[in-house]
């Protein structure tokens, strides 16, 4: 058996807790931490466990609405290392509509990070958003790039940044006042397989790769595409997630410390389309729905923070990770056709 250290990371037999493991972000987190070796992972999700993306094996799997105070008492029990991943979220179609959904997701951290504090747990993981941003400083489409102090003064995107700003402020109270060692990831838009890609809540890469395999499907020879195509975003691939996740939870010099963990590689609507086009070795005719919802301007990570004290930055180029997400996409459009349904 490895020796875990009292003051470091979770040793290869001690409970490692994934708060929103049926979801994109935590089933691939939930797997990494099975592909390491690591025995003990208690995988948590509200969603019932035939609708979890992935189904790691070995892994507990409970069902509990992390929103309780008693489940996440539950769901803690015994953890060496608590990741909380849970929110009621989505694309900008669905937060800029469900606001009060994404404002009650401070519930789930509210309730994890007390039930990881009392169980004695060593780490706690937060996975904070680029939308705590001022909103001002992203009007722009050639907006600059978002650094880590530009959060403040604060002005989040309504509903989902806010909320996720008051939780960043949770981890750094309970490691100033009570010394649980917290952990904070403000994600720039994460795209990969395994992730929502239909249903309303999922974000432009997947959307558009599922709207041009439609196309392609169909034949209909067009696409819908929210806003006028000029917005700017970065997207950071799903193993550079992970892997930034897993970096961040062993710098003791980031407790406590809100980082950006995205990609800087800036692209536009329109562009995301073409590469997508290109992929799926079609050209689509366009049409701009001006009135849908789009979010800000232009946004991008600054990953100057990151480059320092990691000596790391997400570097999956797009084309190359967008191209597995369209093959993925494609499999499960086609399945579903077909009335079948793959999990992982
Ligand atoms: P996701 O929707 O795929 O996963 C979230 C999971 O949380 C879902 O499976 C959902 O069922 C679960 N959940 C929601 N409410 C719950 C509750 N009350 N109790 C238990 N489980 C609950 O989203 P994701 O993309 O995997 O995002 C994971 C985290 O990363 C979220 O906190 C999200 O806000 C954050 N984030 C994601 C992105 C992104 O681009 N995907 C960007 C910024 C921040």
């Amino acid at each position: 058996m490895q020796e875990a250290s009292r003051e470091g990371r979770a040793g290869k037999d001690e409970l490692i807790v994934i708060g929103g493991a049926g979801g994109f972000i935590g089933g691939a987190l939930t797997r990494h931490f099975h592909d390491r070796g690591h025995t003990r992972i208690r995988a948590v999700d509200k969603k019932p466990a035939p609708d979890w993306y992935q189904h790691v094996p070995g892994v507990e799997t409970l069902c509990l609405d992390l929103g309780n105070e008693t489940n996440c008492r539950r769901a803690c029990e015994d953890a060496a290392e608590v990741y909380n991943l849970a929110a009621d979220m989505g694309g900008m179609g669905f937060i800029e509509r469900f606001r009060v959904e994404c404002l009650r997701s401070v519930l789930i951290n509210t309730h994890m990070i007390e039930s990881a504090y009392r169980a004695g747990a060593r780490r706690y993981f937060f996975s904070s958003s680029a939308c705590v941003y001022n909103t001002d400083l992203q009007k722009d489409i050639h907006a600059r790039a978002l650094k880590e102090s530009d959060a403040y003064p604060a002005m989040s995107e309504r509903g989902y940044g806010w909320e996720k700003l008051i939780s960043e402020m949770f981890c750094q109270e309970y490691w100033a006042e009570r010394g649980l060692k917290t952990f904070i990831a403000r994600f720039h838009n994460v795209y990969g397989p395994h992730g929502t890609w239909d249903g309303g809540r999922e974000k432009a890469p997947a959307a558009i790769c599922r709207k041009v395999i439609e196309a392609k499907d169909t034949g209909s020879g067009e696409i819908e595409i929210w806003g006028d195509g000029t917005r700017t975003r970065s997207y950071m691939y799903i193993e550079d997630c992970i892997e930034g996740i897993d970096k961040i939870l062993s710098c003791d010099e980031l407790i406590a410390t809100p980082i950006n963990l995205g990609s800087s590689e800036l692209i536009s609507v329109n562009d995301l389309v073409s590469l997508v086009e290109d992929i799926a070795g079609v050209r689509l005719e366009r049409r701009y729905d001006l009135d849908a919802p789009k979010g800000v301007g232009g946004r991008n990570s600054d990953n100057a923070m990151i480059k320092r004290i990691l000596g790391w930055e997400p570097h999956t180029p797009f084309r190359e990770g967008l191209r597995k997400t369209y093959t993925w996409i494609e499999q499960q459009y086609m399945a579903r056709k077909a009335g079948k349904r793959i999990v992982a």
